[in-house]
């Protein structure tokens, strides 16, 4: 059985593996010149360990991640809100090093770059995964009429310290009002960090790296000295957009879309990439156990459900968190998670992160 993946991002490329890994044969097509991500880093839920581990990768990434360092979420001043401790609730990766990773479980022969996908249409495969991104052209030719994905109302700026940055940090997250930035430790000293305000589209300035000094610079230590430790040159500017209306299906005919083209959701839960890498992986499975056609519409009564659950935890954790701006709301936020047991203030995190990982193994 042969799939052709479209779109070589971190959701394609972990389909692939997980495909081959039930024994198919799998081509990635990808309009780049090149493979690989731009972008800083990224964090990999306990979930998306799960379903690394499934595609055999989970240990390579755990080597290169985050160090077991504790964490939570502050106020501006740095007063803890919320503390949790040392432990494997995040690994945050550079996200190039994590693509390595994934296609280095791949033949050379499997990625194909250069290539335009223009439609579905043209592809001669068993089955075709559309992993061509929240822009999805096979998600549009699959159902023209749905509405595009909209503007979430904030715009975000990324980068990653490149002097390793010595001092033991924990893995942060702090709010402000209408602002938040996160701290994530990567495994070689360096530091990931994300800033994200609300703002209209569209916006750019000639020093991005001046913009996130205006905007936090002044909050608690070490921001000023990450920001300090980032060349002006490597901050990413991304305006946030999300996929507010799902796809009636994640399925039509021999075609499956996955990861940002079927759920692009706001970044508020960081569970973009790592529900994209699950996709993968559930549908791998469903079709090593189902065969075609039912293992796809196994896949999308598993996935769709899925992902519209988390990008609507998202969109609310967004409301609670940086999106708040007046005073008194935030005072009354900060209140209350002050106030919260770690216990209750993590559960809702993790009934989503506790999804499981179907095994891969090709026993049809
Ligand atoms: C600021 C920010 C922070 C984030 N932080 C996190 C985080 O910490 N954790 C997390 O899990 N997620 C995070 N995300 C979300 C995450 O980046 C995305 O959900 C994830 O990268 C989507 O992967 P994908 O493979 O589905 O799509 P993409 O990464 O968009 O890949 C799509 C690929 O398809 C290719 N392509 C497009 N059209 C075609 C075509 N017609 N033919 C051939 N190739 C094509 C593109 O070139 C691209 O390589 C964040 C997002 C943002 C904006």
């Amino acid at each position: 059985m042969r799939a052709v993946v479209v779109g070589g991002g971190l959701g394609g490329v972990a389909a692939a593996v997980a495909l081959r890994k039930v024994g198919w044969d799998v081509v990635v097509l990808e309009r780049a010149a090149e493979f690989g991500e731009v972008g800083a880093g990224i964090g990999m839920m306990p979930n998306a360990m799960r379903a690394l581990d499934a595609l055999g990768l989970a240990d390579q990434v755990r080597r290169i991640g985050t160090p077991r360092v504790a964490g939570g979420v502050r106020d501006r001043r740095g007063r803890a809100l919320v503390r949790v401790a040392a432990g494997e609730h995040v690994v945050a990766v550079h996200r190039a090093d994590l693509h390595r990773v994934l296609r280095s479980a791949l033949p050379e022969r499997c990625l194909v770059t250069g290539v335009e996908v223009r439609s579905v249409e043209d592809l001669d495969a068993d089955l075709v995964v559309g992993a061509d991104g929240i822009r999805s052209r096979v998600r549009e030719e699959l159902f023209p009429g749905l509405p595009r994905p909209v503007y979430a109302g904030a715009t975000a700026w990324r980068s990653v310290t490149t002097v390793p940055f010595a001092r033991e940090l924990e893995v942060g997250q702090t709010l402000g009002p209408g602002t938040e930035f996160g701290i994530l430790p990567l495994g070689d000293d360096r530091v990931y960090w994300y800033a994200a305000t609300l703002a209209p589209a569209g916006g750019a300035a000639a020093d991005e790296l001046g913009e996130v000094r205006r905007l936090v610079g002044h909050w608690h230590r070490p921001i000023a000295d990450l920001l300090d430790a980032t060349p002006p040159g490597t901050v990413l500017r991304h305006d946030l957009h999300e996929l507010r209306t799902p796809p009636p299906s994640y399925v039509r005919g021999r075609v499956a879309l996955l990861g940002d083209a079927a759920h692009a959701m706001t970044p508020y839960l960081g569970q973009g990439a790592c529900t994209a890498i699950e996709d993968g992986v559930v549908l791998a499975a469903a079709l090593a156990r189902f065969g075609l056609p039912e293992g796809l519409a196994h896949y999308d009564r598993e996935r769709r459900p899925r992902g519209v659950k988390v990008a609507r935890r998202s969109r609310l954790a967004g409301r609670f968190g940086h999106r708040l701006r007046h005073p008194v709301a935030v005072a009354a936020r900060n209140t209350l998670l002050r106030a919260m047991p770690t216990s209750a203030a993590v559960r809702g995190m993790s009934t989503l992160t506790a999804w499981r990982a179907p095994e891969l193994s090709p026993d049809r």
